[in-house]
């Protein structure tokens, strides 16, 4: 499947998304996320890293651009690139040893980092909707479009 549209009428469900989507894989990937501020890919990566194994926090590392999170059996690297000033600054934090093949990266706004970022296996697009969110998902690997066959079951 290429893509995938749902509608998430309160947090909750970003959050319960978040789970679906990590439980979904079994591998090292990277997921790009799209939206304004506050359209929930913050909340969308908390579930994500909950249903991991992840206990407690999850802050938005806007400042640090990347919180690491060493989960087993992978680890998490959560990239918030709002501050980012420049795309080459991620060359200068070693942006390509995040993305190894075992790990799973989650990048709240990727177009900060145009041309030095590894390309996604899949977009989310969240936007505001009435009091909910709009998701849609573009698969953009063989193994993205694998990851939203498995999210059928939503
Ligand atoms: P972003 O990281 O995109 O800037 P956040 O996840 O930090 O956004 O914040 C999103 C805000 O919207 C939070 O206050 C959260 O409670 C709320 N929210 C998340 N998902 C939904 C939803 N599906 N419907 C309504 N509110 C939501
Ligand atoms: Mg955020």
């Amino acid at each position: 499947m290429k893509e995938l549209v749902l509608l998430l009428p309160n947090e909750n469900t970003t959050v319960a998304l978040g789970n679906a989507v990590a439980a979904a894989g079994d591998r090292g990937y990277v997921i790009y996320l799209y939206g304004d501020l506050g359209a929930g890919k913050t909340t969308f990566s908390r579930g994500f890293l909950q249903a991991l194994g992840h206990q407690g926090h999850v802050k938005s590392p806007t400042y640090t651009l990347v919180e690491p999170y060493a989960l087993q059996p992978r680890s998490v690297y959560h990239f918030d690139l709002y501050r980012l000033a420049d795309p080459e600054e991620l060359e200068f934090m070693g942006i390509r040893d995040y993305f190894h093949q075992d790990a799973i990266c989650l990048v709240e706004w990727p177009q900060q980092g145009a041309g030095f970022l590894p390309d996604a296996d899949i977009e989310l697009h969240l936007s505001y909707d009435s009091e909910g969110r709009h998701a849609r998902f573009v698969a953009l690997s063989e193994y993205g479009e694998n990851l939203l066959d498995n999210l059928k079951s939503l």
